[in-house]
């Protein structure tokens, strides 16, 4: 569901059905302009809800000002919530149960079991703590053994908790905020930021240039995180249609 004319909502939401398209998923494109009410959002949810041929639901963020998005990602049924956002999916996450993730963090795990690094014992450091990217990253990596520190905009010193770092996980931003000196020899980086550098070209948060000599594995922005967040939409919502 895609409400007002936001053009990187309208961007994601084409790549997303593009995505459907590829992989054969039939995908039910709902848009709706920016004045409608939030009644009536809510009212096509349900209608969603309980539409048996649907086993997925994305509501493409930001919604316009006038509707409240935590009402909205509440009224999406925990059973079709393919992004992962409603708060007994996130509550499962924190106890360790089966529930569906949110897609970015569960694309950045997918991404650093095909390097290969292990996880258990590791010290991983993740940068951002969003309810949608950084809590549930450091969420999983815990649940995954790993030793992890959280950092944020009253972090201390942010390049010695890096330093210490055997994966980095940047989800802040900020363009180039890490910088490549800070990466210790033979990490693991995965970069989810999605910024404009200084002459208008998408970047990370983190140094690319210098990072790439030092970090074992690490990912491009663009053609990194983003992508793995769609593969992981569709996951989800076969994930969802097989529980059903
Ligand atoms: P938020 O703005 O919700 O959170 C940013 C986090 O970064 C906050 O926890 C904030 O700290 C922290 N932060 C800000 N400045 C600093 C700093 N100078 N030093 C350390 N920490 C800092 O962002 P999101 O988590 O939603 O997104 C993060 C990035 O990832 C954005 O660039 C976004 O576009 C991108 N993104 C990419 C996706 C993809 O599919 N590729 C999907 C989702 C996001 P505090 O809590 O203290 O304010």
């Amino acid at each position: 569901m895609l409400v007002g004319d936001d053009p990187a909502s309208h961007i994601y939401v084409r790549n997303k059905r593009r995505a459907c398209d590829e992989v054969g998923f039939a995908n039910f494109h709902i848009e709706l302009p920016a004045e409608t009410s939030q009644e009536l959002l809510l009212a096509r949810l349900a209608e969603l809800n309980a539409d048996p041929a649907v086993h997925g639901i994305l509501v493409q963020l930001p919604l316009p000002r006038h509707i409240d998005e935590q009402a909205v990602l509440m009224a999406v049924s925990p059973a079709k919530d393919a992004d992962g956002f409603h708060p007994l999916n996130q509550g499962a996450l924190l106890q360790g149960a089966a529930s569906l993730r949110p897609c970015t963090p569960r694309g950045v795990m997918a991404l650093i079991d095909e390097s290969g690094c292990p996880l258990k014992g590791r010290r991983a450091v993740v940068v951002g703590r969003s309810n949608i990217v950084g809590k549930p990253v450091a969420l999983m990596l815990l649940e995954r053994h790993a030793t992890v520190t959280v950092c944020h905009s009253r972090t201390a010193d942010l390049a010695a908790e890096v330093a210490g770092a055997d994966v980095v996980v940047a989800a802040v931003g900020v363009a180039k905020l890490v910088q490549g000196g800070w990466i210790k020899p033979g990490a693991v980086v995965i970069d989810v930021g999605m910024n404009r550098d200084e002459n208008g070209r998408l970047c990370g948060d983190v140094d690319f240039a210098a990072a790439v000599e030092r970090a074992a594995w690490i990912t491009p922005v663009p053609g990194g995180v983003g992508p793995m967040t769609i593969a992981m939409l569709l996951q989800n919502t076969l994930d969802a249609a097989w529980r059903r």
